[in-house]
């Protein structure tokens, strides 16, 4: 028997169901049942060193709708492990491994847990030289940040270019996403609702400047003062849409989250008038050749020494208190949680 950390659906005495998460002993057998599609290529059963925390799993912990779909399931977005036994031809024991979305947490259980069974297909090796840890220090998030500055590379976008902003920059897709970009040479300003904080930290990230998120709150003209290469936006909302009113000629903005608002109230004028283009990021279902495409790159590219600096630990009992803390945006960075180690 092993621990996990458990999303059921109850029923109160109004008839209206109601989320609830708690770690708990499970056996093997509770993990191959309730998996919404048995894979074709084989399973792979883990002893999980690490798993992470996103947003998305603050709000699965904390039982707010939107992300579990299958009940009881194991939460956790994000996995990291060795394979202990595999019915995939891909994989072999003692193979370390990871998996960002994918279903996990939603559709089929996630990496909250001591021994996980996952498809093969999905998988990802860790690559070197990279520790399971750093693997889920970066998880879902940092994998999102990866994809979004692959997005901008694929527009053509250069340092020379000039600066390029990043929003939620305290989060932990922001995070990931200046610490990438300043290596990479690009000026990277930092929007964030902390600087008094956080200031110091961004800049150890590389952050060249920081703007106050209430810059980008109010609702501007559609076309505004073109001061942006490029950005990676994890926010929405009113401040995406004056992003895009100030993304110069031919710029490009990296859509990847909502912290603001799923809400984008903005006109086509930056689209017909200034060929702004607005990329959607998806991390939950990218196609296996993106996924290694972005996992060899984050194991060549991202400053190892500032990833560590940016990752807190915690253990499996700790993650409810640090769900609601990301939900209150009180955190920072990446927190890993710990569970078989490694
Ligand atoms: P996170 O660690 O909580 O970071 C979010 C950051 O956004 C906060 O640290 C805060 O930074 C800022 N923020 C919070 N509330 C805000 C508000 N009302 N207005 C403006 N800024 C606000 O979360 P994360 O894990 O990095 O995820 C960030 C977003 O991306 C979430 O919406 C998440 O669902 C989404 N996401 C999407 C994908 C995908 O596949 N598309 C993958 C991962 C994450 P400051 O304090 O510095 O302002």
């Amino acid at each position: 028997r092993f621990r996990a950390i458990v999303v059921d659906r109850e029923t109160d005495a109004a008839g209206k169901p109601r989320l609830t998460s708690t770690l708990r002993e499970l056996s093997s057998t509770d993990l191959r049942t309730g998996d919404a599609a048995p894979d074709a290529a084989g399973t792979v059963e883990l002893a999980v060193s690490y798993s992470s925390l996103n947003y998305k799993d603050g709000l699965a912990v904390a039982g707010k709708p939107g992300v579990t779909r299958n009940y009881p399931i194991v939460a956790g977005i994000d996995v990291v492990g060795t394979v202990v036994g595999s019915t995939d031809d891909r994989w072999a024991a003692g193979d370390r491994v990871l998996l960002n979305g994918g279903g996990l947490s939603e559709t089929r259980h996630g990496g909250y847990t001591e021994r996980a069974v996952i498809p093969g297909a999905s998988l990802v090796r860790v690559p070197a030289p990279l520790t399971d840890r750093q693997a889920a220090a970066i998880g879902t998030a940092g994998f999102t940040a990866m994809l979004s500055v692959l997005a901008l590379e694929r527009h053509g976008v250069s340092p020379a270019d000039g600066p390029v902003l990043v929003t939620g920059a305290s989060g932990g897709v922001g995070s990931v996403a200046i610490s990438l970009l300043a290596r990479a040479g690009f000026e990277v300003t930092a929007v964030t609702g902390r600087a008094a904080d956080n200031g110091e930290y961004l800049r150890s990230l590389g952050a060249a400047e920081l703007l106050d998120r209430d810059e980008l709150a109010e609702a501007g003209k559609p076309l505004q003062s073109q001061r942006w290469a490029a950005a990676i936006d994890s926010v929405g909302g009113v401040p995406l849409a004056n992003m895009l009113a100030q993304v110069q000629y031919g710029g490009v903005v990296a859509a990847c989250g909502l912290a603001a608002s799923a809400d984008l109230p903005t006109t086509v004028m930056p689209f017909i008038l200034r060929a702004v283009s607005l990329v959607g990021i998806n991390s939950v279902e990218a196609p296996l050749p993106l996924r290694e495409q972005a996992w060899a790159r984050l194991a060549t590219d991202l400053d190892l020494g500032q990833l560590d600096a940016m990752t807190t630990e915690i253990g499996l009992a700790d993650v409810f208190a640090a769900a609601d803390d990301i939900l209150a945006g009180r955190t920072r960075g990446r927190t890993v949680v710990a569970i078989g180690g490694r």
